[in-house]
């Protein structure tokens, strides 16, 4: 199927995108790495009456390291950020992740911010963004806004965003020498989307835990932080018994929704089985 007319306009600027988001109303959307936007479109699920294509707006491609904070433009794609020596060093989480989303062809289009702003409840990189604790930037006519990937994702391909407004960037701050970041997701083929996915951050003082970030993705309307684990595992070392007790309140904790191909209980069990693998290379790690 061919997607129906469309209009298409590519945006100079952030500047010049938020303008013609505001001056061209509610029929017109982003268009990123069009890695989600152009299937929906040809599927006909998506019937935009104009694009606005922000793949050439440079201020968009930034990617730097200032008072120890990495900021990411929204315009990077996935292959620009896995590449680079500065995410590998203070964000390495992201270059765990990266290469589970999907499969080459993808990552050299697909971008940071199409994918945050999509929220996909089955997608890495808004778990990620939990767990690294991410400050997401937007920005419309009135200026921009900043808000806690706690607050950006609020459900199934559903975010703080409004209409009026573009996703321009994401604060991220840098690893500390005292933290550990780990991330695993299980699959029924490697590129597939996740039956279950996890990404932690672990702030340790010695061998004790005084910090844990435990995101998920994949279980849920959209991806979670499984709060009460974190508190489980804050001001304890890790061992065997906790990583199992720790993963029993995870499945317990965490309102898991069936996908296509995995019931309710499936998601439970795999998030299970995931965490205890998680927990149990950091302990590996540690020890
Ligand atoms: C076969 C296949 C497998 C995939 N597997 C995975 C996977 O395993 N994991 C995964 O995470 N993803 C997967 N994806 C999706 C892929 O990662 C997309 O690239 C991503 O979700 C969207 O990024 P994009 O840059 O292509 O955005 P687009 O498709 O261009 O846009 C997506 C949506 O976000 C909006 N948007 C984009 N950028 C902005 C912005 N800056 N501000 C406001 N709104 C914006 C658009 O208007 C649109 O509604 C897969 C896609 C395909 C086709």
């Amino acid at each position: 199927m061919k997607p129906n007319l469309f209009q298409y306009v590519r945006a100079k600027s952030t500047k010049d995108a938020v303008s013609l988001l505001e001056e061209l109303g509610e029929d017109t959307q982003i268009l990123a790495g069009g890695q989600s936007l152009v299937p929906t479109m040809a599927l006909r699920m998506a019937n935009p009456e104009t694009l606005i294509d922000i793949s050439a707006i440079a201020e968009l491609q930034i990617i730097e390291l200032s008072n120890g904070v990495l900021t990411i433009g929204a315009g990077c794609r996935y292959v620009d950020i896995l590449n680079r020596d500065l995410v590998v060093k203070s964000a390495p989480l992201l270059c765990q992740a990266i290469p589970y989303i999907a499969h080459d062809a993808i990552r050299n289009r697909g971008t940071i911010g199409g994918s945050l702003a999509l929220a996909d409840p089955a997608s890495e990189l808004p778990a990620c963004m939990l767990a690294l604790n991410a400050v997401i930037i937007v920005e419309s006519n009135d200026g921009q806004r900043k808000i806690s990937a706690l607050d950006f994702f609020q459900g199934t391909y559903f975010t703080a965003l409004s209409e009026n407004e573009l996703l321009v960037a994401v604060e991220i701050p840098e690893i500390g020498s005292n933290q550990i970041h780990e991330f695993h997701e299980i699959s029924r083929r490697s590129g597939d989307y996740a039956i279950s996915g996890g990404a932690f951050v672990l702030t340790l003082e010695d061998s004790l835990i005084t910090c844990a970030q435990l995101a998920y993705f994949a279980v849920s309307d959209c991806a979670v932080l499984a709060t009460n684990a974190a508190e489980a595992l804050e001001g304890v070392s890790l061992s065997p018994e906790t990583i199992i007790s720790v993963s029993d309140i995870v499945a317990g904790e965490i309102e898991f929704f069936a996908d296509l191909y995995n019931s309710e209980a499936t998601k439970k069990q795999v998030t299970k089985v995931l965490t205890r693998r998680m927990l149990t290379k950091i302990y590996d790690g540690i020890g």
